[in-house]
């Protein structure tokens, strides 16, 4: 066991406990042949709104087409501007540009990764209609601010809650401060599926009515179409897989938050922190760990050495959203969004599985150590 590869996340082990429940609610909808839509998938809305603290819930296809549909719903397209960061997954940038919006990128807050929310007024200009915050790795943007300049100008506000569902700021859950909030139920999130799905959240009953139209073809009634959307409906098999799941996240948090706090003792108790490795701060109230990304020295060789070590880690993420190819048109450049592009070389996701042991983390953690120690940057520690 101890030589095994360690996993970023392992879904085996999370499946195992419980099996017997997620297979029975797979094979109740073989069984039924329902398909599509269905008393799973409104059971299912129901619970992931009182969840996140919301009026309504909005199955989809993916976190994806979440932020494309909800963008969609609030008629955002050509001429408009959407402010988020740039350093974040695709998706989020993606789906601005897909409804032929523009994005316009702030840089991050070096102590969070997440966006400079004391940046965002400077970049409102006459066609901005909409922020799109980020709630990278598990923890909230500062919302208060940027709820702050959205009403000023009148923006909406969608939250991409992707990495954070069941995170809060000042008591709120992620997804329910804004316009609409975005979930994905991506296998590697918190609250993961067998395959892709995701959700919306709102508090506004008419774009909700407007989302739910949108994600089957503007159709109502059936072959009679008010608007044009697209097939974004969620799975049934999915959402039965998720209500299995849902009632066990907030043990699955607890476990995360609780694997956080033993890395960041580890990396103390080994010397680690200050010059060499940062650790993750929990600045805002409800951190519920989807990634534990540290920032360290010599991050490609590290990663070399942990990998040769068998521990599996991950860099999210290395290119920027304005330095990506395909986003060339918009004219980003290489120092345009210093603190994100620190972020790219130095950041470095470690293995982050609620079932993970600790002696499991201990290993990485001293495997950390003996990689500085070779290079002469930490003092050897007398072997134990
Ligand atoms: C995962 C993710 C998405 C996209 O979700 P999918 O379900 O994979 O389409 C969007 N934004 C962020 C920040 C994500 O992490």
């Amino acid at each position: 066991m101890n030589n095994d590869t360690i996993p970023m996340l392992d879904l085996k082990a999370q499946y195992q406990t419980l099996k017997p429940e997620l297979d029975a609610a797979v094979m109740r909808v073989i069984e039924s042949s329902q398909f599509i839509n269905g008393p799973d998938v409104e059971a299912l809305e129901q619970d992931v709104a009182r969840y996140c603290g919301a009026n309504h819930c909005i199955g989809l296809s993916s976190g994806s087409d979440a932020l494309l549909v909800s963008l969609m719903a609030l008629d955002i397209g050509p001429d408009d501007e959407v402010i988020t960061t740039p350093y974040t997954f695709f998706a989020t940038a993606g789906a601005i540009v897909r409804v032929g919006a523009r994005p316009v990128f702030v840089d991050i807050d070096p102590a969070t990764f997440n966006m400079d929310v004391n940046a965002i007024a400077a970049k409102v200009s006459r066609r901005t209609t909409a922020i799109m915050p980020v709630h990278l790795f598990g923890q909230c943007v500062e919302m208060d601010p940027l709820l702050e300049v959205a009403a000023q100008h009148n923006l909406a506000v969608i939250e991409d809650a992707a990495q954070a569902i069941g995170s809060e700021y000042k008591g709120r859950r992620a997804g329910s401060m804004g316009t609409v909030g975005c979930y994905s139920f991506f296998p590697s999130k918190n609250l993961g599926c067998f395959g892709d799905g995701g959700a919306v959240v709102t508090q506004d009953r008419g774009l909700a009515d407007k989302i739910r139209l949108l994600r089957n073809h503007g159709s109502h009634p059936k072959y009679f179409h008010k608007a044009v959307g697209g097939n974004f409906r969620l799975d049934t098999l999915q959402a039965a897989v998720l209500r299995v799941k849902l009632p066990h996240l907030d043990a699955w948090v607890q476990a995360r938050q609780q694997g956080a706090a033993f890395y960041t003792a580890a990396l103390a108790k080994y010397g680690l922190l200050g010059r060499l490795i940062e650790a993750p701060k929990i600045l805002q109230s409800r951190h519920i760990f989807n990634q534990y990304v540290v920032r360290c020295d010599d991050r490609e060789g590290l990663r070399e050495h942990l990998k040769n070590d068998r521990i599996t880690t991950e860099v999210y993420y290395p290119q920027p959203m304005h330095l990506q190819e395909c986003f060339a048109d918009l004219g980003g450049h290489k120092g345009e969004f210093p603190e994100s592009e620190r972020a790219a070389v130095s950041s470095l996701a470690l293995p982050m599985s609620p079932e993970l042991p600790n002696t499991q983390r201990e290993r990485i953690v001293r495997s950390i150590a003996a990689f500085y120690e070779a290079a002469g940057k930490l003092p050897r520690r007398a072997a134990a």
